[in-house]
């Protein structure tokens, strides 16, 4: 592991943000203000309101009005397509920015940091195809006097909560397929990560998005997000986070309106690996689908399935590819894991690090907090010798803790792969196409890699099975979620009586 500083710095004194309302920021004015330190240097670089259930209110009667009436949803498929590609044009004029602000908050390498912006942009130009193509379905079949037609209607006022990992990744996978639908929307940051979520505010009024689209609410779950699971007025809630908080929703949800769930909740993904794998890539692979941004990740690949001819030799590449891993300072270009976003995160790394332990598994590689004398880092874990009901198998720790657990079968691997309530990614590692189909088709996840990880765009949907949520987002499935349909039939000519005479 080699650690890293960087001439780049946190800036002098913290930026202050409003959150966004009407197309406008609101300062914070007599709310209390969330200070929030850079977890790479331990210094204050943001500055945002902590808004009340009322501030909620106030900004879902806001998209409220500019659902109803219509001056989004009423736009041409084309018109809104124009302001979504103006935006993606913003962005990229903006993506240092957007990157720098990114890894200052979240704490991840600045480089990450503006990849993800620039597929962030993919996604807004993609979905302005989508706002375009969006159309229903006719039925030509019913007979002479009679015409179907299936039309899709926007959902309504969308809510959505998203988390501190990818703060402004995950944003984007949402924001631009609700916009193309015709939605009007009220987003709720991670309070840890807001900045890059109310810039994006900005950054759509400047690309002519009419005022009260999209509006910001910021501040803890706890209060303003429970406000909005409450809400009345929100038609439909996507909400990407924990399974234990994702519950919550659907609970409030059955509470108050019963409003549509969007639900993008945990995983505990494997990483499958046959003896006839590219061992070299495969190694290559793990260590970084479980090191990437410092593991998390929600499809994190944090469970390695190894067969077991192979087993401990490839144990020894992957800690080799670990030790190798760039650590340090999220502003130092080169670096490639920078700092662990929470403090409540880093305590949790550390005490699942310690019970691996504790419950008899090898930590075989790292596991240690550096001290690179600012911040907090971990490098990344490998525990050896684990089985299935180990704590460090089955929970999500959210951290580069990778997990071997070894097969010797085709079923096997399946078999060990499904042990988990989680069903949200996987990959397998072979040269033989029987078994990577095999598997592919066998695993329950909703995203699959074969031979690669952690590869994504904005073409193919995203999701989980099992307890890992609730419908899909990004491709044309993105925007159709914000959809609801209707059926409309159409008598043709003179209808035949129900009543005689
Ligand atoms: P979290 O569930 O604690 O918080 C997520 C968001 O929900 C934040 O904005 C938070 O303020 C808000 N929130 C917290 N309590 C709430 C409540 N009672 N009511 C309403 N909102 C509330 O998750 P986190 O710690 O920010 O992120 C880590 C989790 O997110 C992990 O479990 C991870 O797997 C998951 N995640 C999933 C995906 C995915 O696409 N499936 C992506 C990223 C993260």
């Amino acid at each position: 592991m080699d650690t890293q500083t960087s001439t780049r710095t946190p800036p002098p004194e913290p930026r202050t943000f409003g959150f966004y309302v009407g197309g406008q920021p609101v300062a914070a004015g007599e709310r209390e203000v969330f200070e929030r330190a850079s977890p790479g240097h331990g210094v204050p670089v943001t500055r945002i309101p902590t808004c009340s259930a009322q501030d909620v209110d106030m900004a879902v009667a806001v998209a409220r009005e500019a659902f109803e009436d219509r001056r989004w949803s009423g736009l041409s498929g084309a018109d809104r397509a124009a302001v979504l590609l103006k935006t993606a044009d913003i962005m990229r004029a903006r993506l240092d920015e957007i990157a720098y602000w990114e890894s200052l908050e979240n704490g991840k390498p600045i480089a990450q940091a503006r990849g993800e912006a620039t597929g962030c942009i993919g996604m807004f130009e993609y979905a302005a195809g989508l706002a375009r193509a969006l159309h229903g379905d006719s039925f030509n079949n019913l007979g002479d006097s009679m015409f179907g037609l299936v039309t899709r209607e926007p959902v309504g006022v969308v809510g959505l909560i998203t988390p501190w990992n990818f703060p402004f990744l995950i944003l984007c996978e949402r924001v631009p397929y609700i916009l193309a639908s015709g939605c009007t929307m009220v987003t709720k940051p991670s309070e840890m990560t807001s900045a890059t979520t109310l810039m994006l505010a900005e950054i759509l009024t400047e690309a002519g998005l009419p005022d009260g689209v999209m509006n910001v609410v910021t501040g803890p779950g706890s209060t303003v997000g429970t406000a909005m699971t409450e809400h009345m007025d929100i038609d439909m809630l996507s909400f990407t986070g924990s399974t234990a908080v994702g519950r919550l929703c659907v609970e409030a949800s059955a509470r108050s309106n019963f409003k549509k769930l969007g639900l993008e909740l945990g995983g505990k993904n494997p990483q499958i690996v046959f003896a006839d794998a590219d061992l070299e890539d495969a190694a290559d692979g793990v260590a970084f689908g479980i090191a990437f941004n410092t593991g998390q990740c929600c499809v994190s690949g944090s469970r390695l399935i190894v067969e077991r001819s192979v087993a401990d030799e490839f144990a020894r590449l992957v800690a080799d590819k670990m030790s190798k891993i760039r650590i340090g300072d999220p502003l130092d270009e080169n670096t490639q894991a920078g700092a662990i976003t929470t403090d409540a995160q880093n305590r949790v790394i550390m005490s699942y690090i310690a019970k691996g332990q504790e419950e008899g598994a090898t930590l075989a590689y790292g596991g240690e907090q550096l001290d690179l004398g600012m911040g907090q880092y971990v490098s990344p874990a490998l525990f050896t010798g684990v089985t299935g009901d180990m704590a460090i198998a089955r929970d999500e720790i959210f951290g580069p803790v990778l997990t071997v657990q070894e097969f010797d079968t085709v079923d096997d691997a399946i078999a060990i792969a499904n042990d988990t309530v989680y069903g949200l990614a996987a990959s397998v590692w072979t040269k033989n196409i029987d078994k990577a189909l095999t598997v592919t088709r066998r695993v329950k996840a909703g995203r699959f890699w074969v031979n690669t990880t952690l590869s994504g765009g904005p073409e193919l949907p995203l999701g989980g099975f099992k307890q890992s949520g609730w419908g899909r987002e990004a491709g044309m499935m993105g925007v159709e979620e914000y959809t609801q349909v209707k059926s409309t039939h159409i008598e043709i000519g003179k209808r035949s009586p129900w009543v005689d005479g």
